[in-house]
């Protein structure tokens, strides 16, 4: 089954909650007003990172979309870009 990472950059999300409302068994708000990856690790420079599979692909690019500041992005398995 292919494999994706989920991204977060973090920092620069404005708190919308439109992810958590589009794909919440993924985001969730957090009390400081931002979103999290539920059970996402923490990275460098304050994103997250969630490894998902190829079936819960779908409801992330659609939380991705709807991101109004583009800080959801996912990578396939060589590390490319699909938003
Ligand atoms: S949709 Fe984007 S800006 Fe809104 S809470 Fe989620 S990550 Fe943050």
């Amino acid at each position: 089954m292919a494999k994706f990472k989920l991204l977060h950059d973090r920092p620069n999300c404005i708190g919308c909650g439109a992810c958590a409302v589009i794909a919440p068994k993924f985001w969730e708000m957090n009390d400081d007003g931002k979103s999290d990856i539920i059970t996402g690790k923490h990275v460098d420079k304050g994103w997250q990172e969630l490894e998902i599979d190829q079936k819960d692909f779908d409801i992330n690019l659609e939380a991705a979309e709807s991101c109004p500041v583009e800080v959801i992005h996912i990578e396939d398995e060589e590390g490319k870009r699909k938003i």
